[in-house]
């Protein structure tokens, strides 16, 4: 049954990589959900018969349009814009935009390709979409931004609508170009509707949208560390990113009692021996969304600080890991550093930051490893919330919005441990996140006919 079911994989990802060339992000995404629900499609013959997973691999709609904008030289400059509509089975499509210079079609297509389970797992009806451009916000004026927001929003418009496809942040958007994007909409459709999450809260906002990843990241992660006893309590906690994800991830797991040890971005890492502290994080608030500085300026207001140009903080000794930068920046020498220096977990805040060889490495090592599907989920939850209250003409407080945050986290965490629990009684979080998103998606694909 193995050797057929490995063969089973290897046909299907042969196809895979033949009709997308050179996508690795999208082929290295695609693997690690074929391999978790295989073998438990071979239960399901109508899920092969109605080719559920050939037809999931398959973007229902990719978009993808010239975005030509002015600089403030008065020189024009164009970038290329993406919108990869995966999946509208369980609800409008949804998923972020992403403003970084390495953006292409592989990595939109594997971020939908994510979007499409994880949606499905907050329990709220979302389909999967993700967006973005090559466009690189860093260094740019705000009427820049503004410019090439309007411009990529131009294009955008037409394909996206409330009961269409929702998009939200991710990196390089954040509150400031939801804002020019929701603008720019509004005055195209001359409508009000909550077609953007992660908008401000005195125009259609959530409150607790900004810090739900990250929050939602540490609540996930205590639920893992519960399932053997421990907390986050005196733990020893590596970050890397210094954006939304890490900066919030950073100061609950703070207030959680754990020792905030470093904080990243693409230059170098800062590690900080004695921990961030409520002051600390105020600066760093200030220095990444206000100034828009750079995180090695940490260590000239906390001398105490060390900076370490172009490395990873990964090489420090932690109790837990929380990875929220960017794809594939855990690789088998990060993992080895994390192992040896005694980690008890590593809980994905980024979206697939960990490379296929170092996730082996790390749940060889028995660490609890969660993937970002499962542990990220908080943002776009946050969203589905934003959307639910948008609907309502209502808004709900931070701490009406912090109960759902946490149940559904609760909730994503009991369907990893339906559906991954090993004989052993430990978890395989990427096997019960993949197989209870699958089953959501894959038993509304079949509900709705040949679409
Ligand atoms: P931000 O743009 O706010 O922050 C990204 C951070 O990661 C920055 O510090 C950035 O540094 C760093 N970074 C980006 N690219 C690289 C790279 N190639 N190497 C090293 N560091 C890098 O983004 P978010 O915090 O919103 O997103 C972070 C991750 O979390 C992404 O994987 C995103 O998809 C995921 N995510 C985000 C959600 C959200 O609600 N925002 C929801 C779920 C997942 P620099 O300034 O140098 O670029």
């Amino acid at each position: 049954m193995d050797k057929f079911i490995n063969n089973y994989i290897e046909g299907f990802m042969g196809s895979v990589v033949s009709r997308n060339p050179g996508e690795k992000e999208f082929h290295q995404a695609v693997r690690e959900v074929v391999e978790s629900v295989a073998p438990f499609m071979m239960d399901y013959p109508n899920l092969m018969d109605q080719k559920i997973l050939e037809r999931i691999v398959e973007p229902e709609r990719i978009i993808i349009f010239r975005v030509p904008w002015m600089d403030d030289r008065g020189e024009i400059q164009i970038n290329r814009g993406f919108r990869v509509q995966a999946s509208s089975a369980i609800g409008p499509y949804k998923g972020g935009i992403r403003f970084h210079p390495s953006v292409n079609l592989s990595i939109m297509k594997f971020l939908a390709f994510e979007q499409t389970f994880k949606n499905a797992l907050t329990t709220l009806p979302m389909g999967g979409a993700k967006g973005g451009s090559d466009f690189n916000p860093r260094g740019k004026s705000d009427a820049e931004v503004m410019r090439f927001c309007q411009s990529f929003m131009t294009e955008l418009f037409r394909h996206i609508g409330p009961n269409t496809d929702v998009p939200a942040g991710d990196i390089g958007v954040g509150g400031r170009e939801i804002g020019f994007l929701f603008g720019q909409y509004k005055r195209l459709r001359d409508e009000f509707s909550g077609t953007l999450t992660g908008k401000g809260i005195a125009w259609g906002g959530s409150l607790l949208r900004p810090e739900a990843t990250g929050y939602g990241l540490c609540y996930f992660a205590e639920q893992m560390l519960a399932t053997r006893g421990e907390s986050f309590e005196g733990k020893k906690v590596n970050i890397s990113g210094a954006g939304n994800v890490a900066q919030y991830a950073a100061q609950k797991a703070m207030r959680l009692g754990a020792k905030v040890q470093t904080l990243s971005d693409s230059d170098g890492f800062i590690y900080d021996p004695e921990g961030l502290n409520e002051e600390k994080m105020a600066f760093v608030f200030q220095l990444k969304n206000i100034r828009r500085g750079r995180i090695k300026e940490y260590v000239q207001k906390y001398p105490q600080a060390q900076y370490f140009p172009g490395e990873r903080p990964w090489r420090i000794p932690c109790d837990i890991a929380l990875p929220c930068a960017t794809q594939n920046e855990v690789e088998v020498a990060d993992a080895e550093n994390i192992v040896k220096g005694g980690a008890i977990c590593l809980a994905e805040g980024a979206n697939m930051p960990t490379t296929p060889e170092a996730i082996k490495i790390i749940q060889g090592a028995g660490l609890l490893y969660s993937p970002g599907k499962a542990s990220n989920a908080g943002g776009v939850a946050t969203s589905g919330l934003e959307m639910s209250q948008n609907s309502m003409r209502t808004s709900w407080t931070a701490e009406e919005v912090d109960q759902y945050l946490r149940r559904i986290m609760s909730d994503i965490h009991a369907a990893c441990v339906k559906y991954g629990t090993r004989e052993d009684g430990t978890v395989n979080y990427v096997k019960g996140a993949n197989i209870a998103g699958f089953i959501k998606v894959a038993g509304a694909m079949a509900d709705q006919g040949l679409v």
